[in-house]
């Protein structure tokens, strides 16, 4: 048999074409450009990774501890701060770091108006030294030079400046490279989109005047305690608020006055709460609260605590103390077996219905035979029995 010489199928061949080739190659430059672009592909791909897992986080505070944590292992700032304007004109929060560890100072909100006009007409990331070219170092104070600042980038997102990051001097390593200035504009970027998504999923959720929790999220939170409770058998409460007589209340003291009683009773209920509860504005002058793990006396004795603190409350609106009082209705839904929302709640608001009956400003719980009582009350109110109690005004 023949001996089979030459390559392999798969073996290179070197020869000297090839050398003359990869020669050309080099002094092009070409393969530079290809270990750059190669380069480039590694960045782009740790950069999409990372964004991804921002984007998957639930709340702004995880979001910015995992871009802080992403900088942080490729450059060491003297100082990196983050200041962030809260939804609604709410303040600032400042997130501020010194030599890799969080440290309290704070980004100096009184420029915070000159960064802001400069950043919505200019949305780009800029040198610090060219931005005090531009608009003065008036304009933005010495005491932003005790941070070292080299670059400053804008948190831009649908037509809004959402907020500042300032970068300070490297502790070692020079200037920062392109691509290091690179990575935090973009990061910076899809921490705009993560903090701009939050923010629409909680004014879903919310209820704009109170800041309390909507009807909507109330609904859904319910349906889910009593998927767990028909489940588990485990128990839960709920409690039916009302303002008593506040279409007085607001004839007498106008309607900013009971918006003002509103917002009061609102952050009495959050105050009142365990963490674990929650409290909702169901209507106009509505309030629910679902306690969660509870037992009767549990569920009447949390209503009763809220009422007093509510009867309690002193409003101070134009050289006026107002107050009112609220009449509750509780119902304790206990597991297993098939129990409906629309059920729990229908029985809350009867028991609400006794509290108004027998006079306002009580409790009431829900109890089977309840219905009858709630029937026989309400002929005998609509046979002219009226208001008997008046507001606290
Ligand atoms: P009752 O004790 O039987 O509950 O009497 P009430 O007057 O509180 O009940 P009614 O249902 O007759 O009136 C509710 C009032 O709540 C009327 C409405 O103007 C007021 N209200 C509802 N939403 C708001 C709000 O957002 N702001 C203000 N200021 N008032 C509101
Ligand atoms: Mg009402
Ligand atoms: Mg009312």
């Amino acid at each position: 048999m023949e001996n089979q010489t030459g390559p392999e199928p798969n073996e290179l061949r070197v020869d000297s074409a090839y050398l003359e080739h990869l020669n050309l190659l080099e002094k092009s430059g070409a393969l530079d450009d290809i270990s750059a672009l190669r380069k480039e592909n590694r960045e782009l791909d740790t950069l999409i990774n990372d964004a991804t897992t921002l984007i998957s986080l639930a709340e702004v505070d995880k979001m910015i501890d995992f871009v802080i944590s992403r900088f942080l292992e490729r450059f060491i700032p003297t100082h990196f701060m983050l200041l962030i304007e809260t939804p609604r004109g709410g303040g600032f929060s400042h997130y501020s770091y010194h030599n890799l560890r969080k440290d309290e100072h704070k980004f100096p909100t009184a420029y915070y108006p000159v960064l802001k006009s400069f950043f919505t007409a200019s949305p780009y990331p800029i040198a610090y030294s060219e931005l005090e070219r531009r608009i003065g170092s008036d304009g933005l104070g010495p005491v932003f030079r005790d941070f070292d600042p080299e670059v400053l980038f804008p948190m831009r997102g649908l037509g809004v400046l959402y907020g500042i990051v300032l970068l300070g001097r490297k502790i070692a390593g020079g200037e920062y490279s392109e691509p290091e200035k690179v990575y935090v504009d973009r990061m910076t970027r899809f921490l705009s989109i993560g903090i701009q998504n939050s923010l629409h999923h909680e004014s879903s959720i919310t209820d704009l005047k109170t800041g309390l929790y909507n009807h909507y999220h109330f609904m859904q939170r319910l349906e889910q305690e009593i998927t767990r409770i028909r489940r588990h058998g485990s128990r839960a409460g709920i409690l039916m608020l009302d303002i008593d007589h506040f279409k007085i209340f607001n004839d007498t003291w106008g309607h900013l006055a009971g918006d003002e009683i509103l917002v009061a009773i609102a952050a009495t209920i959050k105050k009142t709460i365990r963490a674990e509860d929650m409290g909702a504005r169901f209507g106009g002058e509505e309030f629910c609260v679902l306690a969660v793990e509870c037992d009767e006396k549990t569920l009447f004795d949390m209503a009763e605590r809220i009422r007093r603190a509510i009867e309690s409350l002193v409003v101070p609106f134009g050289g006026e103390s107002l107050g009112v009082t609220t009449s509750i209705g509780c119902y304790q839904i206990e597991g297993p077996g098939p129990i409906l929302a629309e059920t729990c709640l229908g029985r809350a608001d009867r028991a609400l219905y006794l509290s108004k009956a027998g006079g306002r400003n009580r409790s009431t719980l829900y109890r089977p035979g309840l219905l009858g009582r709630a029937a026989a009350l309400r002929r005998s109110a609509e046979a002219g029995a009226g208001l008997r109690a008046g507001p606290r005004l």
